[in-house]
């Protein structure tokens, strides 16, 4: 049988075929709300009320959603996790950034604060993808970037911005959030939250900045960027602002800041993405908020690595049991299947986006189990999987 004349039986198919990482599975209610409040918010002006509204609920949720500790402030403005980089890379390291990278999206952070001109060259611990590695100081000087633990708080080679991705998305592997012990005590723990934010636990206390763009656990579009900050992130972009350092307007993060706090970004916004992001937060505090979210994706999750680990053909990528991230479920295949083909049959079939990470290069299927999935479509796309494999044999 050639893989293109595979037909799946209606009755396996999941309802809704979207299980990509980003962009991202987008709930049909939140499209009937875009169609519903058309003519109300799209195509007005984003310096009015139903726009600063829309900014307000973007806000006051994520206030909500994270239980955030006092002091802390939703900040947004255009672009997309990418643009927030050079964001922090002007706005958040004073002189330098320690990283950990274990995959595209970690490495590709690090290049940014490790590039630019004005900043001391970064600190990259980097660790093999598939497995999950934290910048703390002890690693940073087991890895001999620096002399002692003490000389990454304080000494000649001591970093002020901790870096780190909440859950790698090109790998499927996800970290703890805690603030590495020893580091300075104005030093800036900021992560990405790009995929987990809304679908891993997370103590936003443990953080100082914490951002994400909106099209992948939170069931947006994408291009937007939100940053969750605390006291020491915003007194330290008011700091390097007022050193003079020249910072292109776009990315200066005080302007960015300034504008939140009036529910508005500093440029006309996607107003569509706003709206969608809006009833996101809506339905997930509405379901339980981050405790029913975790548990919705666990279980998700749970099914893809229980299957890979009992189906003879295949096996988690991530080798780690704790690195396994619940959000983004990596499972590799031996050679006796070609993932690339069930990838293909699948996506003939209406389901889609789940080949793995181009860059990665593995024979291996990559299934999001973000919040807006179902976890009865996992299961079904678990059973169309093995139909596959078996039709394909
Ligand atoms: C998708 C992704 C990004 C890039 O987001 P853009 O909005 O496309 O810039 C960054 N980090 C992580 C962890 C991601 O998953």
């Amino acid at each position: 049988m050639t893989a293109t004349n595979i037909e799946i039986p209606n009755d396996l198919l999941p309802a809704d075929g979207r299980f990509g990482s980003g962009p991202a599975r987008i709930r049909p209610a939140q499209i009937e709300a875009l169609t519903s409040a058309a003519t109300e918010v799209l195509g007005t002006s984003h310096r009015q009320a139903p726009v600063k509204n829309l900014v307000g609920r973007i806000r006051s949720g994520l206030a909500d959603l994270f239980s955030l500790p006092e002091g802390y402030e939703v900040v947004l403005g255009n672009g997309g996790s990418t643009v927030f980089w050079d964001v922090a890379a002007f706005g958040l390291v004073r002189e330098r950034a320690a990283h950990a990278t274990f995959g595209e999206f970690g490495q590709k952070f690090a290049k940014a604060t490790d590039t630019a001109p004005h900043l001391k060259s970064s600190l990259i611990l980097g660790a093999e993808p598939g497995t999950a590695a934290i910048p703390t100081p002890e690693a940073l000087a087991e890895a001999g970037l620096v002399s002692s633990p003490a000389e990454a708080a304080t000494g000649e080679s001591a970093a002020d911005v901790f870096a780190w991705p909440h859950n790698e998305t090109s790998t499927g592997v996800a970290t703890q959030i805690k603030r590495p012990a020893g580091i300075a005590e104005d030093a800036l723990v900021v992560i990405d939250a790009t995929s987990g934010a809304g679908g891993l636990a997370v103590d936003i206390a443990e953080t100082d900045v914490y951002y994400f763009a909106p099209q992948k656990n939170m069931g947006s579009d994408g291009g937007l960027w939100v940053a969750i900050m605390s006291p020491r992130a915003i007194a330290r972009a008011q700091e390097i602002k007022d050193s003079g350092r020249w910072i292109p307007t776009s990315l200066d993060l005080v302007t960015a800041v300034e504008n939140s706090a009036k529910d508005q970004t500093y440029n006309t916004p996607a107003v569509a993405t706003l709206l969608l992001l809006a009833e996101q937060i809506e339905w997930i505090n509405g379901n339980g908020g981050l405790t029913w979210a975790t548990e919705r994706t666990a279980e998700s999750s749970g099914l893809v690595y229980d299957w890979a680990e009992s189906a003879e053909a295949t096996h988690p990528y991530v080798v780690e049991p704790a690195d396994r991230s619940s959000v983004v479920a990596t499972v590799d295949f031996d050679e006796s299947v070609d993932a690339a083909a069930v990838a293909k049959v699948l996506r003939a079939n209406g389901v889609v986006d789940v080949e793995p990470y181009r860059k990665l290069g593995r024979n291996q299927l990559r299934i999001a189990t973000f919040v807006s999935v179902d976890p009865d479509d996992v299961r079904a796309l678990l059973a169309c999987i093995d139909h596959v494999i078996d039709a394909l044999k």
